[in-house]
């Protein structure tokens, strides 16, 4: 339950005083996390500033900057034909013409009435030798002038939206804020509340930097509230103490047998790392991080295998339903030599085979189950659950990793990411786990040569696939979301598919996520069978996918995509031993990001520095905001200014963990409000339980 002195910062923010349905509207767009709240605007900090500190007189006003100069107004010279109404002002030291292009008349002779005394603010430029104001953006008596912002914040916008509009929903926002107790923190002059106020009403331009001590304020608070939510879910993970459940190594030992490879040193590492953790009495929360390629769920195999020789259960949880069906395939194929006992359980099945399944896993006849979220589900009863392996975990939340490990008694657990963490940001999602990476790809794998080509070559592309395509190569085609994008010109999946299916007949296949599951299957199995040629996609394949006879990857509209979603999407390519290609067709002309985004794809196949070019082309809250991973991004810190205050705020948690893990007295009630202020109230659930 949310402290209701709350409450004003999670009400609408369409109850604010001067915001309408309308408005309220534009806000639910500008936030787009569906009803916009009170907090949806405070948290909403100004991203520039108009600075109107500069008076002058007129003869020594500056050019091209905002000048506010105080006249008296001389003359009208009203509009003829189309031109513009001319107003002459000035001062002892000289003379301006206001210029009005399409302004209502009856507005000019009430704001600048002659004779009188105004003061005006806006850019002086001179035309035709002499000095103009082309719309002043500021007309006001003393009184206005009196009630002017010197320095005025600017806010980011949507279509339809006025800085005036907005910057009055939040004077109506800051309003509603309530008095709150001190929570600690970083050391600071101003306590959260004046941080937010004195965010939105900068003094100075340098008042919207981030080392602006409002600005750090928020922003430590903010991570303060992150570190102690993963601290608190850790320390409660860490009560549980794990159990020994490490093999003998006996299973491990046939399945490595039998590969036609070996392990790489990074697979080596990793599986050793784990390992270590399966054999310790505490219980594991490790992150596997490793590129695409890089051979992770064969390392999560491997760790499986410990547990079952250990006589115990393990469990994989895949993100879709493809995936999990298709680790079940290719797991079942290394596990076969070591008498694995394997089992997948989605939310397709249903009735008599899933009774079944889940007998068997109860009765402990199933060592290693693979599904989807469907894994943890009432019902799904283990004999004796180890180790979960959650797959592409950015995927899942925390509360589902969680609840997949309470299926067991002290279940380990190892989460797999491909998206490369950058090193700034590690601690900050993942500052509750151990972390091992996989930096090398297995030996034999070719380069993936990585092309741009305008839309407007198409026609020479088809040519050259399908020459490819006689020759035995097998080729993506992924297109953007449809459902993302209604209002774009995208083009659709099921269009481009019939328009290659004219080109390539039968040889096409379509796969999107709108589709039936079965559908979905027949269409992967398709292509990995070699029935079809091309499969048409949109970003489903993104995750995991692994048919290595694929060489070839046409990403459309590679500009609408992010660095690591298209080296994600490349990655689904350069898995065989054959050369591989990625076109990224683009619609030009292209901005400089989408430039220098495709100039780091050609240059490097390295996960990880892409995934930090990508940090730093694109800022945190995109790399790994809630869009991409579903993880909870930044609002008002960047990570990239407030390292410092990061390492800052997770010492702070660790010693209020340490010392008031229950989050009591009067310093736990303030920290379960910034808690939940920053929506973190899910560790405060966690607090009883455990
Ligand atoms: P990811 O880390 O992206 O999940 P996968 O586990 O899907 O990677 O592995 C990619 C491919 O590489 C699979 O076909 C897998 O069988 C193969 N593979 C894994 N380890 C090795 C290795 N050491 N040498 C060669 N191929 C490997
Ligand atoms: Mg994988």
């Amino acid at each position: 339950m949310r402290p209701s002195i709350l409450n004003p910062l999670f009400a609408s923010a369409a109850s604010l005083p001067g915001v309408g349905p309308k408005t309220g509207k534009l806000l639910d767009r500008l936030f787009g996390v569906g009803e916009a709240r009170v907090l949806d605007l405070l948290f909403h900090l100004p991203a520039g500033v108009v600075d109107r500190r500069t008076r002058a007189k007129i003869a020594e006003a500056p050019l091209d900057a905002i000048v506010v100069i105080e006249v008296m107004v001389v003359e009208h010279r009203p509009a003829r034909g189309k031109g513009p109404t001319r107003v002459l002002v000035e001062d002892e030291t000289g003379d301006i013409l206001l210029v009005f292009f399409l302004t209502n008349h009856n507005w000019i002779e009430r704001s600048l009435p002659v004779g009188a005394k105004r003061w005006v603010s806006g850019k002086l430029e001179i035309w035709d030798g002499h000095r103009q104001m082309v719309h002043p953006d500021r007309v006001l008596d003393a009184e206005g002038l009196a009630k002017m912002a010197p320095v005025e914040p600017v806010y980011p916008l949507t279509d339809g939206l006025s800085q005036r509009l907005l910057a009055k929903a939040v004077d109506g926002a800051l309003a509603r804020l309530p008095a709150l107790p001190d929570w600690g923190g970083m050391p600071a002059q101003l306590n959260f509340v004046q941080a937010l106020a004195a965010a939105h009403r900068p003094q100075t331009p340098e008042d919207i930097l981030p080392e602006a001590a409002a600005r750090k304020k928020l922003a430590s608070d903010e991570m303060l509230a992150g570190q102690l939510a993963l601290g608190l879910m850790r320390a409660r993970e860490r009560r549980m103490p794990g159990r020994a459940s490490a093999g003998d190594g006996r299973i491990a030992q046939k399945i490595r047998a039998a590969l036609p490879f070996s392990l790489t040193r990074g697979q080596e590492q990793a599986l050793a790392e784990i390992r270590a953790d399966l054999s310790s009495e505490s219980r594991m929360l490790r992150l596997l991080q490793g590129d695409v390629g890089s051979g992770k769920t064969l390392v999560a195999l491997l760790a499986m295998a410990s547990c079952v020789e250990a006589g115990r259960q393990a469990a994989l949880m895949a993100p879709t339903e493809i995936l999990a069906r298709q680790h079940f395939a290719s797991l079942q194929r290394f596990a076969e030599p070591g008498g694995l006992r394997l089992a997948l359980l989605t939310g397709r099945d249903k009735g008599v085979s899933r009774d079944k399944t889940l007998r068997a896993l109860a009765s402990g006849e199933i060592d290693i189950l693979i599904g989807t979220h469907a894994l943890f589900q009432q019902g799904v009863d283990f004999r004796d659950l180890a180790l979960a392996v959650v797959d592409e975990q950015h995927r899942f939340g925390v509360r589902q990793r969680l609840a997949l490990g309470d299926k067991g008694e002290r279940t380990d657990i190892l989460a797999m990411t491909a998206t490369p963490i950058p090193r700034s940001l590690v601690l900050t999602y993942f500052g509750d786990m151990e972390i091992s990476t996989i930096r090398e790809k297995p030996v034999g794998r070719q380069p993936i040569e990585t092309r741009a080509l305008p839309t407007e070559r198409l026609g020479e592309l088809i040519e050259r696939l399908s020459a490819a395509l006689a020759a035995g190569a097998q080729a993506y085609w992924v297109c953007p979301l449809v459902e993302e994008s209604e209002a774009l010109d995208v083009a659709a999946a099921q269009e481009r598919f019939e328009d290659l299916q004219k080109f390539f007949g039968p040889a096409v296949g379509l796969i999107h996520g709108k589709m039936k599951g079965k559908d979905k299957d027949a269409a992967m199995e398709a292509f990995l069978a070699g029935t079809t040629k091309i499969l048409v996609a949109t970003t489903v394949i993104e995750v995991g996918v692994d048919a290595p006879q694929a060489s070839i990857i046409v990403i459309e509209h590679a500009e609408r995509f992010g660095l690591a979603q298209l080296h994600q999407l490349r990655g689904r390519v350069g898995r065989g031993s054959a050369k591989s290609a990625c076109i990224l067709l683009y619609k030009g002309p292209l901005g400089e990001t989408a430039k220098a985004r495709i100039e780091i794809l050609r240059e490097s196949e390295d996960g990880f520095r892409i995934a930090e070019e990508d940090l730093r082309l694109r800022g945190e809250g995109e790399v790994l905001g809630q869009k991409q991973s579903g993880l909870p991004g930044f609002r008002l810190a960047d990570p990239a200014a407030h390292a410092d205050l990061l390492v800052e705020a997770r010492r702070e948690a660790q010693r209020i963990v340490a010392e008031n893990p229950k989050l009591e007295g009067e310093k736990g009630e303030a920290l379960r409000l910034l808690l939940n202020i920053f929506e973190r109230a899910e560790a405060i659930r966690l607090l009883g339980a455990g």
